[in-house]
């Protein structure tokens, strides 16, 4: 079973959600919500997914970067995007600190504003004070591609999507991804486009 992603314009993905309390995260009902969402993701397919993107205004995400995604990609992008395999796990009330000031630049894309990718600059190195799926406390140091997820998930918590941050005039379809910039570096993109 899979739940319903909502799209751009529902007004859920644009509030505020709020904190869960240890009791609720380890109530049933969150805990079929969590697998829930580990379904919908996949499915998807996606490497992350917030609650507010299934209609919920609480502070919970699910992410999974999988070893098979990275099989669609050449060895240049992964190393360019910093990308690894990340085991599937549940953030929870987190608060977000970026460390350091190098950043990177490259398409982003979200399942609720589905068919378009942007350029959007994300920093290359936080931290992120969470608790997981148990209500336990834990901290996560993540850099590259990982880092870029975590911030993309948590500004879903706090009502921002990616078209919030991106560079307008890198919008494209997925399809237009695909015939005109995959095969181009960053760099070339941006040079052509601003
Ligand atoms: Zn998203």
């Amino acid at each position: 079973m899979k739940l319903k992603i909502v799209q751009a314009g529902d007004p859920v993905l644009r509030k505020q959600s709020r904190p869960l309390t240890k009791d609720e995260i380890r109530s049933p009902s969150i805990q079929l919500l969590i697998d829930l969402m580990r379904n919908t993701m996949r499915e998807a397919p996606g490497v992350g997914l917030a609650a507010p993107q299934i209609g919920k205004s609480i502070q919970l995400a699910v992410i999974e970067d999988r070893a098979e995604y990275l099989t669609r990609l050449s060895e240049d992008e992964i190393a360019e995007t910093q990308r690894s395999a990340i085991p599937f796990h549940v953030i929870i009330n987190p608060k977000l600190t970026i460390l350091g000031k190098s950043s990177a630049q490259f398409f982003e894309g979200c399942l609720s504003v589905a068919g378009y990718q942007a350029v959007v600059d994300r920093a290359l190195n936080v931290r992120v004070e969470c608790l997981n799926e148990q209500g336990e406390k834990i901290t996560i140091k993540a850099q590259g591609w990982y880092a870029r997820i975590l911030q993309h998930e948590i500004d879903h918590l706090n009502g921002t999507l990616y078209i919030d941050r991106m560079k307008t005039r890198t919008l494209t379809t997925g399809e237009n991804m695909t015939k005109f910039w995959n095969d181009q570096s960053i760099e070339q993109v941006l040079t052509e486009l601003e």
